[in-house]
This record gives C-alpha cells, sequence and structure tokens, in this order.
C-alpha cells in the first residue's frame, strides 16, 4: 500500500489539485452509499487536469468523472484508480451572454444545473427551464443528456469542451455528439465546459416555466428520496416505434414497493429504486437485477439500465 500510495502521490504532488487518498465517493452520489476511490481529485486548474490525465494515461491508470453523482451506483467494493471532480476554480464559472438578445453562455462542466436553471430565469434568458429540478452538474447532463417530459440537455448545447485522455483540448459542436435519448457519442475524456444557446425573453415566463416543470417533476417522482432518478431507460414499442414507461411496465410486473434488504421500488414511481439510510448498493442493483427479471417474464421486454454503475470491473451504463 506505501508503495502504490508513494508511486500515485507522484501524479499530483507537483499540480494545484486537492486530493484524498481512499475517498469514500459513494457517500458523494445520491444514494449516500457505494465504496472508495483510491484516489479522489478535486483540480483547480485545467493545466492541472491536463497534466494528471497525461500521466495516468501513460501509466494505464483508469480516470473517472464524478459529477453530482445523481445518475451513479459505486459498487460497495469501491473502484480503482483517480476519480475527478470538477467542484473548484474554473471548473464551476459561468460567462453569462452579454447581449440583451441572448447568445450563448460559457459554463463550467462543473456548475450545478438546477442553480443554472434559476439563475437563467432570474436574468430572464430561456434555453435551461425545460431541465428544472434535474439534479446534475453540467458535464453529467450533457454525457446523460438528461431530460424529460419538457425537453432534453441536447437542445440548449451549441458547442462542448472535452479533455481527452492524453490531455488534449478539443471543441465539439453539437451536431457531432449524436444526443439521442438519454445518451450521447461522447468520445472519452472530460467534459470541461459547454457553451450554451440562450433567448432573451420575459423573466416571468422563464420563471412561470420552471415553476410548472419543476411542480410536475415533484409531483410524480419521488424527489427526497435516496435514488438515482430512473433506474431504466423507457423502452421502445415495438407496436407503436415510440417509447413506453419503465415505470408502467415495473407497475404491471407488480413490483411497485417491492424491497430487498436495505433497497425499495417507490411506491410512487416504479422506475425509482430507493434505499434506506446506511443500506448497500449491493441491494440496489440485485432489486434491479430482481425487477428487470420480472418485467422480462411479465411484458417480454428486456429493461436496459439508465444508471451508470461503477465497480472495479470499470464503468458499466
Ligand atoms: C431525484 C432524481 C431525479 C432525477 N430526475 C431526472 C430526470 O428527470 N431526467 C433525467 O434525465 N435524469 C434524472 N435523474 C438522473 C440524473 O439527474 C441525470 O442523469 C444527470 O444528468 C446526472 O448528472 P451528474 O452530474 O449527477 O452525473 P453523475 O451521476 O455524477 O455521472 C453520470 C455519468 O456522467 C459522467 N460524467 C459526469 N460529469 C462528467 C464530465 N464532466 N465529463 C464526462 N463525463 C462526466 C460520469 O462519469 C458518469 O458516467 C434524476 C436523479 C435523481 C437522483
Amino acid at each position: 500500500m506505501t508503495t502504490m500510495t508513494t508511486l500515485r502521490e507522484q501524479l499530483w504532488s507537483d499540480l494545484d489539485v486537492e486530493a484524498t487518498l481512499d475517498a469514500p465517493i459513494g457517500a458523494l452520489t445520491w444514494y449516500e452509499a457505494g465504496g472508495r476511490a483510491e484516489v479522489l481529485i478535486l483540480p483547480r486548474t485545467i493545466e492541472s487536469l491536463q497534466v494528471l490525465c497525461r500521466r495516468c494515461c501513460e501509466q494505464g491508470i483508469a480516470v473517472r468523472t464524478l459529477g453530482s453523482g445523481a445518475n451513479l451506483i459505486v459498487d460497495d467494493a469501491g473502484v480503482n484508480g483517480v476519480v475527478v471532480r470538477l467542484s473548484r476554480g474554473a471548473f464551476q464559472a459561468t460567462a453569462w451572454p452579454q447581449e440583451t438578445a441572448g447568445g450563448l453562455a460559457h459554463i463550467g462542466a462543473g456548475a450545478d444545473l438546477m442553480s443554472l436553471v434559476q439563475e437563467s430565469a432570474r436574468r430572464g434568458l430561456a434555453g435551461l427551464s425545460q431541465l428544472a429540478g434535474i439534479p446534475a452538474s453540467l458535464g453529467g447532463a450533457v454525457r446523460m443528456n438528461a431530460g424529460g417530459s419538457f425537453g432534453d440537455t441536447a437542445q440548449s448545447i451549441h458547442t462542448i469542451e472535452l479533455l481527452t485522455p492524453v490531455g488534449e483540448i478539443c471543441i465539439i459542436p453539437k451536431v457531432d455528439l449524436g444526443f439521442a435519448y438519454r445518451t450521447c457519442n461522447l468520445p472519452a475524456g472530460i467534459v470541461l465546459a459547454a457553451t450554451v444557446a440562450l433567448a432573451a425573453t420575459d423573466p416571468v415566463k422563464v420563471r412561470a416555466h420552471v415553476k410548472e416543470v419543476f411542480e410536475y417533476k415533484s409531483r410524480t417522482q419521488p424527489m427526497s428520496d435516496r435514488s438515482a432518478g430512473c433506474m431504466f431507460k423507457n423502452p421502445i414499442d415495438p407496436s407503436t416505434g415510440q417509447r413506453q414507461s419503465a415505470g408502467r411496465l415495473i407497475d404491471l410486473a407488480g413490483m411497485k414497493g417491492t424491497t430487498l434488504r436495505s433497497a425499495f421500488v417507490s411506491e410512487r414511481h416504479g422506475n425509482f429504486i430507493g434505499l434506506h439510510a446506511g443500506g448497500s448498493t449491493n441491494d440496489v442493483l440485485a432489486l434491479a437485477l430482481a425487477v428487470q427479471q420480472r418485467v422480462l417474464d411479465h411484458a417480454g421486454i428486456r429493461l436496459e439500465r439508465e444508471v451508470v454503475v461503477w465497480s472495479q470491473r470499470g464503468e458499466d451504463s
């Protein structure tokens, strides 16, 4: 352990970062459960992150990015390698459009999406209100193309800045990101920032839309449970070609309210798997498998997991 720690400290000891060894990253997710990372690094500058990524790449050390942890399960056994979180310095900065007619905002990928929605509404800028109530960092929202009944992240994005695993920065226009339902073709690397298209409008109208979206979410989803939002993607119904509600399929399969040790299927929304305080993410994963099997048996449909799982085997989504 001493040798490994010494070796790994050489990765960041001369960089402008905060580092925590054996970091309890599971506790930083919305499940507030799960294992630890060998090291959690909070870079303060883009240059430090570039050098870190380059060194990790040269030494074959895995680098993962933790956003707000709202779509993530960390396996109880934890993960090897480096976990980066963009919660410091430049990664949180926002440059709002100067023009009164709106324009492009340049936003650090670590910025909190809910705060961005509120602040854009306060400024009378339309373009993010469809995302009200979704817990995320901007980088995580891009990676997952977060959204819902009112729209998704893709419709706001103009470009992203990506740091490649070898430490190079490239700007990728939206058209090259292949945004689709709850996904995009993000190349390997870390989203550093995005430009978001915002239009000036009546602040009262934007605030009313934010309120409408937020109230709809609060009414239909168990927002205060420990969860990662919807566990499964809404599958395509072959008879209509349209997506159908995974929550409804879970409900019809009789799984609403089912418990497995510390994990439970929400009574409010069948696609949310909650966890009691002090519970285990292994229980969540076991219950998700049981739900998947029951829906397959009942409806002949294999649900695809939306939530990302980190384990010693890597990232699985
Ligand atoms: C109560 C609740 C309600 C929710 N409601 C919704 C909803 O309505 N609609 C919806 O779509 N989702 C919803 N979710 C899920 C979640 O909010 C979204 O998936 C969100 O986009 C996750 O962002 P995050 O920053 O938390 O990412 P994380 O969970 O931290 O990470 C998710 C993935 O994104 C990657 N990632 C994070 N940041 C970066 C980055 N900078 N660069 C590259 N990769 C990165 C991670 O490595 C990981 O693979 C909900 C979750 C909860 C807990």
